[in-house]
């Protein structure tokens, strides 16, 4: 079976237009720094601060805009800043809670909702759904084989689209558990 590359997410932040215009300025834009491997997707020049109830930390803004804002922690981060990560896929931010400021370098605003542990996935196009015979929405369960810590990661929800390209995404809590560093190579297995 074709081994699928595992990219490790560091905690970030998507920002809405509205979002964008108070930290940044009106008007303001983004500016890439680094494409990453979903088309379109980069990491920004820009940055702001999470503060919470016990702590702050630095993010990068994630490109391009998005419909909401969306900060996307490793529960060890959630732990770390005093707020709630409910686990979910990307832009599905119903129920899910807030509790941070957003600091920018034009203005704050403070989150209602929106503060998520990303669910582990892997995107892939119809023609990869193929190949490993599953469907968007499927959840599979994922080895990866590292030097003393490998990990079969269970609950991997498969993300299928024509403008993905193929890769797994893991944050930071799931790259220590399994010692990966950079990146790594996973393989679908029944579990
Ligand atoms: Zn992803």
């Amino acid at each position: 079976m074709e081994k699928i590359l595992v990219e490790v997410s560091a905690r970030h932040i998507h920002l809405s237009r509205a979002d964008m215009d108070v930290l940044f300025g009106e008007g303001s834009e983004l500016h890439p720094i680094k494409y990453l491997s979903q088309p379109g997707q980069y990491a920004s020049e820009e940055k702001v601060t999470l503060k919470g109830p016990k702590g702050t930390a630095g993010v990068r803004v994630l490109g391009p805009l998005r419909k909401e804002t969306q900060v996307e922690l490793s529960l060890t981060d959630a732990r770390s800043l005093g707020v709630k990560a409910m686990i979910r896929e990307s832009g599905v931010l119903d129920g899910t809670t807030g509790g941070l400021t957003v600091v920018g370098p034009k203005g704050e605003i403070a989150l209602d909702r929106g503060v998520i542990a990303a669910k582990r996935h892997i995107h892939m196009t119809p023609a990869d759904a193929e190949k490993f015979g599953v469907n968007n929405g499927d959840v599979v369960a994922v080895k990866v084989v590292t030097d003393g810590r490998s990990v079969v990661f269970a609950d991997t929800v498969v993300r299928v689209s024509d403008s993905y390209s193929l890769a797994m995404h893991i944050d930071t809590d799931e790259a220590n558990a399994a010692a990966i560093s950079g990146t790594a190579e996973g393989e679908i297995v029944a579990f």
